[in-house]
């Protein structure tokens, strides 16, 4: 009797298994920011340098930050991008309020011993909250600590902007639209773990990796960027 049917069969099960394993992998592995994050060695962080001005408390890494930093201090090509970003005239995230209100909070401890890796612009609620370049709107996202988010990429799609506790979207705002510099994308309030009585746009830069996943990639000081 001839076997190569069986083998056939078995070639194909082990296809199939691969397949649906690899389908499996990749259905797990949407939270890599998250793991990335969990094993930064809380050892090397630097003490809260300013604990008194945090505004928000990030409790979700991938939510809030968006942003995976294990080795950030590692990255000498970070200062170079900050760098590249400032000199393309960018317009300040939030409508009338000036560059020498700006704070400098990127490396204070939130909850979780957690750097906070963004800026927090205090405003009142519903002040319009612009794109502070051209660009797309990778995701508009929900999540339990930024509230009401957006992910724009840059018109490179090197760079992700992020701005949280949105008290809204403007109207009509969707994922892959197109948006102009100083463009109306939300308006600021309190979504997520703001305080309710202290509205603030929570906003954050980061390099993207190769893949451009909207959930993924290297921090970098906003205060660098937007001064
Ligand atoms: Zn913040």
């Amino acid at each position: 009797m001839n076997t190569r049917p069986d083998f056939k069969y078995l070639v194909a099960s082990a296809m199939f298994g691969f397949i649906l394993g690899a389908f499996v992998v990749a259905s797990l592995g949407t939270p890599s920011a998250f793991r990335q994050r969990a094993a930064a060695s809380p050892a090397s962080r630097a003490a809260p340098r300013d604990a008194a001005n945090a505004l928000d408390d990030p409790g979700s890494p991938v939510l809030e930050a968006a942003a995976p930093t294990a080795g950030r201090s590692g990255d000498p090509t970070i200062a170079t991008d900050a760098g590249s970003l400032q000199g393309r005239g960018l317009t300040m995230p939030v409508k009338d309020v000036p560059r020498t209100a700006l704070v400098q909070s990127f490396h204070d401890v939130r909850s979780g011993n957690r750097e906070h890796e963004a800026i927090d612009i205090l405003a009142p609620r519903n002040t319009p909250v612009v794109a502070i370049e051209e660009g797309t709107i990778a995701k508009l996202f929900v999540s339990k600590a930024g509230g009401n988010t957006i992910y724009q990429f840059d018109p490179t799609e090197q760079y992700a902007y992020y701005y949280a506790h949105l008290e809204r979207y403007a109207d009509g705002l969707k994922d892959g639209d197109k948006v102009q510099k100083g463009q109306v994308i939300g308006f600021v309030g309190t979504s997520g773990n703001a305080p309710k009585d202290t509205p603030h746009l929570h906003f954050a830069v980061f390099r993207l990796t190769a893949a451009k996943h909207w959930w993924e990639g290297t921090p970098i000081d906003p205060y660098d960027v937007l001064r």
